[in-house]
């Protein structure tokens, strides 16, 4: 069986700050990551490969050629194989060029039998790439993955709902993206960093992929950012006084002056 495992390079939003002053973002000294749905995802693949030592593992990301390190670190976790989907061409991509983007790419992965993504990437924020490239490859999709049992020739998964889940049996091939109540990530093993240095990682453009410039990116986006911008910080807090009769009688008062009540 061979997975193929989708996966993005992230800033890391934890370290994301606020310049109080200007109000703007501070980007300087972010790390870039790998996205944690997709370590989610990569473990749950890695999980199946250890039950199973005749899996294989695929990485695939598309992004510039610095995306690479994180697909590195993908080999040191475990993974076979990795695809890096780098152009200029497939800059300014929204999730729907992005995925046609993905989708050829996996197409020319040879004997993927299951593909896994996140649920969703910490930056970008939509969820909707995972579903895209299911729709584009012609094959069922399960998101907010959980849990995943393989059979023959088809998945039993539980699909995180708001109070539970639902159980679902997928035939395969099929897409699953991923929560990351499914599995604790491991940590690549020094041997694995070392060997993942010797692999080689497949770098296409959109030629490779069988794509038309005006396919990709910007040109196939349906959607534009147009602006973007820091939400205003939050006003200072203020602290109530007095007993614990009073505060709670001020409280009320406050939220009723703002009709939150
Ligand atoms: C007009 C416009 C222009 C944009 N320009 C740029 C730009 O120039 N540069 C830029 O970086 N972003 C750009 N973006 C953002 C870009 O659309 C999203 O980052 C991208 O489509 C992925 O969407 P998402 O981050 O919401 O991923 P989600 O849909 O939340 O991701 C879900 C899962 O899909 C998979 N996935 C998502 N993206 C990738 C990927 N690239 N490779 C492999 N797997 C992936 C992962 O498994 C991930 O967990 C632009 C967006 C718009 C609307």
């Amino acid at each position: 069986m061979k997975i193929l495992v989708c996966v993005k390079q992230v800033p890391d939003t934890n370290e994301v700050k606020i310049d109080p002053v200007k109000g703007t973002l501070i980007r300087e000294g972010v790390p870039s990551i790998l996205n944690p749905d997709d370590a989610n995802a990569l473990e749950a693949a890695l999980r199946i490969k250890d039950r199973d030592p005749g899996t294989r593992v695929a990485a695939l990301t598309m992004g510039p050629p610095q995306a690479a390190y994180m697909l590195r670190e993908c080999l040191a976790m475990g993974a076979d194989e990795a695809y890096l989907l780098s152009d200029r061409a497939f800059g300014g991509a929204d999730t729907c060029a992005t995925s046609t983007t993905i989708a050829a790419g996996i197409r020319k992965v040879p004997g993927v039998d299951i593909i896994f993504a996140g649920r969703q990437a910490i930056d970008g924020d939509t969820a909707q790439v995972g579903p895209q490239v299911a729709q584009r490859l012609g094959i069922p999709v399960v998101t907010y993955v959980q849990d995943i049992r393989l059979g023959d020739g088809k998945a039993t998964v539980q699909r995180q709902m708001e109070d539970g889940y639902e159980r679902i049996e997928v035939r395969t091939p099929c897409l699953l993206t991923c929560v990351k109540e499914l599995n604790e990530p491991r940590y690549m093993s020094v041997g694995r960093i070392v060997d993942a240095y010797q692999k080689e990682i497949a770098v296409w453009d959109h030629a490779a992929v069988g794509l038309d410039g005006k396919d990709c990116g910007l040109n196939a986006s349906p959607t534009q950012v147009f602006r973007s911008f820091t939400p205003p910080q939050k006003g200072k807090g203020e602290m109530l006084a007095g007993s614990v009769g009073e505060m709670a009688k001020s409280l009320i008062g406050k939220l009723d002056e703002k009709h939150l009540i």
